[in-house]
């Protein structure tokens, strides 16, 4: 992995200066990708000090090694990997973006507040990376194409897939780490697993469209009750994700490595069983 720290910037033109953009300047395609699809500008977190933001820094640096190794076992080589820190908007724990011809991950440090959440979210941020460069349909450029429903639906199946595989821990953890308690984590799981033939027969109607309310794949919070909205799209990739590899076998990488038109009927296949399984009871 190739580190490119710009948490010092953060201190150093924010903090100290307050200057957006300086700050902004040290990376300005991370930003324009960042501000396009993730956060709003120029609301930076307040009241972060040198300290905490070295210590949320510190965190993360704290696992990488171990991350790479872990990878380095399940045969993904992560040597030339380019991994992006810096200080967020509290919108995001992190994705991967294309610069100049090669996916890079970026991760707020912000957003990391556990180091469950580090060995669990930068797994996951991860596995995005290597799955764009390694299937590149599944890149987008614009809100239309990211919005996909399909798209994401596998997407971010394969990155909590791959999280699970490489953090060790169950599709809950994988999901939610400790974000939120474990008892809410558990009704969520649950009362989406109860639902999951209604919510199969939503993502395969909706399976080619791009929705302007992302509500299926954001989080809207622990009071929103609607099984239809609320991240439960990552349930519903990760169901489809796990479904896959038990009965495709194979690797990690062979998944990864699956066009876009493989995964897609694939995806499918699953969503319509799963609705098959509603209609017959
Ligand atoms: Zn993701």
């Amino acid at each position: 992995m190739v580190v490119h720290d710009f948490t010092e910037s953060f201190i150093e033109s924010v903090i100290e200066h307050g200057d957006l953009t300086r700050y902004e300047a040290c990376f300005p395609e991370l930003f324009e990708h960042y501000f396009a699809f993730y956060g709003p500008r120029r609301t930076y977190p307040e009241g972060l000090t040198t300290d905490a933001v070295r210590g949320l820094r510190d965190r993360v640096t704290a696992e990488l090694s171990a991350i790479e190794s872990r990878f380095a076992r399940a045969n993904l080589d992560l040597n030339q990997l380019e991994v992006v820190l810096f200080v967020g908007q509290n919108s995001s724990n992190g994705h991967a973006f294309l610069h100049k011809g090669r996916f890079i991950v970026w991760l707020p440090v912000e957003e990391y507040p556990s180091p469950l959440s580090v060995r669990v979210f930068v797994p996951h941020e991860i596995a995005h990376a290597l799955h764009y460069e390694m299937s590149s349909d599944y890149w987008f450029c614009d809100a239309k194409s990211r919005n996909h429903m399909g798209r994401q639906l596998v997407a971010e199946g394969l990155a909590t897939l791959v999280s699970m595989e490489i953090a060790g821990v169950d599709a809950i953890t994988a999901l939610w780490v400790d974000y939120v308690s474990s008892e809410w984590a558990s009704e969520w799981i649950n009362n989406r697993r109860r639902r999951r033939c209604e919510l199969a027969d939503h993502a395969l109607n909706r399976f080619d469209e791009s929705s302007e309310d992302n509500g299926f794949f954001v989080f809207t919070g622990t009071n929103d009750n609607d099984v239809f909205r609320n991240r439960t799209g990552y349930f519903l990739g990760t169901e489809i994700a796990k479904t896959v590899k038990d009965e495709l076998g194979g690797t990690l990488a062979d998944l990864l490595k699956l066009s876009r038109a493989d995964w897609e009927s694939l995806a499918k296949d699953v969503l319509q069983r799963m609705k098959a399984s509603w209609q017959d009871t």
